[in-house]
């Protein structure tokens, strides 16, 4: 597939774009390390105004914006509109706080002054997927140009007008031309990018696949990366939870963002003597859902993003049934045009089938019955990732275990995983390493600088 957009609730292929030649590559990056040379220099007072132009241009345009993202993804509108303002959110939260979370940190040495001293990089390249595609590349771009590097951005290749859209919302809010970049390039094209000199770091928010391949490039050339990648968090209810606030929360994460959510729940991990209860409860929420044209306001649940997407959540579910799952409801894909998935829930999932071990990035949810917290904790801890969880309990010992045990970047008692500008977020275990948001966030690509003074 080349760079277009298409669209998922209908298939049809509104605009494609050409991928940038060799000589564009070499003419932007040449600007983007002209261009750091004299915005490393600017004050962070400078750079929060811009910051906050932008925000404030994201919140004029949350409409437009939210538009551009349901045709590109199928995202519902609503939600698309509420990621726009998200973004503003981060932006904000960068503007206010950079300059504290980047201030020279004094220690007490053998000098008579020694301290800590945050430098920016340089070029920072993101590789983004399309699933957020504004929010995954704003918690990337407020933090990493308020400490003074300069981004470029290599989206994925189903959003480009989402992708063309950041650059203007930068270039609007007065950011210098070449400070934040974007390339409408294919994925065989980002290991030349990290192999020039120019560029410094990488990030990169996707599969496990796309993220050993950047961080193997990088690897190479000894450059620093952060990994966001897949995940398959478990949504664990014990006997102490309020039963019919935990339900109404799991289809919520569950079906964020179509189900396509690095941290939606996806394993329903319920103790055997509430089990029946909240099965009942689940299923009767999945039914009242509501499946369609992702730009009418009323529904629940649009199309997933592209046809592949589609192909690979029936394959999976198709392996588990063989396997001996059974299929409470859905279990299959709406026919006629456009990506369409019904809200699956699988039960008697075997071990070692796909809804066992492996992420499911669509509306389906795998429902586990456990005798104990012993049980409930290996089973959480039994899958290669390691994003987030949550736990439904009011006991306090059981909550400690929880947060002590499950090998994750996020536990949440009592509420779902989400990403917030104030807190750090990031996964263990095949879900990546380092940490973006928060004073983490910004601290991952800066230059650590010691200094002593005798
Ligand atoms: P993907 O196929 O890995 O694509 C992500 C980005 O990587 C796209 O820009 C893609 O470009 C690029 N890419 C693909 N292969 C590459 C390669 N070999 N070298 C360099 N770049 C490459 O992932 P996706 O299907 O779009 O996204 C779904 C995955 O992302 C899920 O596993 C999900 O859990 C994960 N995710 C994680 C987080 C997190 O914060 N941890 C957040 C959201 C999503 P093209 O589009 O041109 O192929």
């Amino acid at each position: 597939m080349g760079i277009a957009t298409i669209n998922p609730a209908t298939g049809e292929t509104i605009k494609t774009f050409e991928p940038l030649t060799a000589e564009e590559i070499e003419t932007k990056l040449a600007l983007a390390q002209a261009r750091f040379q004299e915005y490393r220099k600017t004050s962070f007072s400078q750079r929060s105004q811009w910051m906050y132009k932008a925000a404030e241009i994201l919140e004029r345009d949350q409409v437009e914006l939210g538009k551009i993202m349901t045709l590109e993804m199928g995202k519902p509108l609503k939600s698309a509109i509420a990621e726009a303002q998200k973004c503003a959110l981060v932006c904000r939260y960068y503007g206010d706080n950079a300059e504290e979370f980047l201030k020279d940190l004094p220690g007490s040495t053998d000098a008579s002054q020694s301290f800590v001293r945050y430098q920016p990089m340089g070029i920072i390249l993101a590789v983004m997927p399309w699933n957020f595609p504004l929010w995954q590349v704003f918690r990337f771009a407020a933090p990493a140009l308020m400490a003074g590097n300069v981004g470029i951005l290599k989206h994925a290749s189903n959003v480009p007008q989402s992708a063309l859209k950041i650059e203007e919302i930068f270039t609007e809010a007065g950011f210098p031309e070449g400070v934040f970049q974007t390339f409408l390039i294919g994925a065989s094209q980002v290991e030349s990018i990290i192999n020039d000199d120019r560029v410094k770091a990488a990030t990169l928010t996707g599969s496990e696949f796309a993220g050993a391949s950047l961080a193997a490039a990088a690897g190479k050339q000894i450059k620093k990366t952060v990994l966001e990648l897949g995940g398959s968090d478990p949504f664990i209810v014990l006997e102490s939870a309020d039963l019919e606030l935990a339900a109404t929360t799991a289809v919520t994460a569950r079906m964020l963002n179509n189900g396509q959510s690095c941290i939606a729940a996806k394993r329903f991990i319920v103790l055997e003597s509430i089990a029946a209860q909240f099965e009942k409860l689940l299923v009767e929420k999945f039914k009242a859902l509501k499946v369609g044209d992702p730009m009418d306001e009323s529904i629940d649940i649009g199309p997933l993003a592209t046809p592949d997407i589609l192909d690979d959540i029936d394959k999976q579910v198709q392996k588990s049934v063989a396997m001996g799952a059974k299929v409470l409801i859905g279990g299959k894909a709406l026919e006629g045009a456009g990506n369409f998935y019904l809200p699956t829930i699988l039960t008697d999932i075997p071990p070692n089938s796909p809804a066992d071990k492996e992420e499911f990035f669509g509306p389906v949810a795998s429902l586990f019955r456990v005798k104990n917290l012993d049980e409930a904790i290996d089973l959480a801890n039994s899958t290669c990732f390691g994003l987030g969880a949550s736990g439904w309990t009011n006991n306090p010992d059981e909550q400690d275990r929880l947060i002590n045990e499950i090998e994750a970047g996020a536990v949440f008692i009592n509420g779902m995983v989400k990403s917030d500008p104030r807190l750090p977020f990031g996964g263990t275990k095949r879900s990546g390493y380092g940490r973006e948001l928060g004073i983490y966030g910004i601290q991952e690509f800066v230059n650590i600088k010691t200094v002593w003074i005798k």
